[in-house]
């Protein structure tokens, strides 16, 4: 990937001074401004490419919709108070790892209307 964005970042950069060079040989004005333009947008994709990306962590905000109220659930099994932790989102379903029993289930929910 790194080595992609460096390739792209050159070809852009060369192209950008062949630009920029046949338009003052050849007094073509929109050439002399794409030239530079081309030249920024290398660099730009180089310093992107040499910037380090933070570890982008994927948070899975997990929005409970209906009347499920984590706060209020008891597990089905051992009937031990849930928290947030104990509540996933896996394969579009809200599921349950309870760290009581260790029971893992998905609730159904109920619908809101
Ligand atoms: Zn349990």
């Amino acid at each position: 990937m790194k080595t992609l964005a460096y390739l792209i970042g050159g070809l852009l950069g060369i192209v950008g001074i062949v630009f920029l060079i046949a338009g003052i040989s050849w007094v073509r004005v929109q050439w002399i401004i794409i030239g530079p333009i081309l030249v920024g947008v290398a660099f730009f994709v180089v310093y992107m490419a040499r910037t380090k990306v933070p570890d982008q962590r994927i948070i899975q905000e997990i929005d409970l919709s209906g009347d499920v109220h984590p706060e209020e659930m008891t597990c089905n099994n051992c009937g031990g108070p849930l928290e947030r932790d104990s509540i996933s989102l896996r394969e579009g379903g809200v599921f349950v790892d309870c760290p009581y029993c260790g029971t893992s289930y998905q609730i159904e929910e109920e619908p809101k209307w």
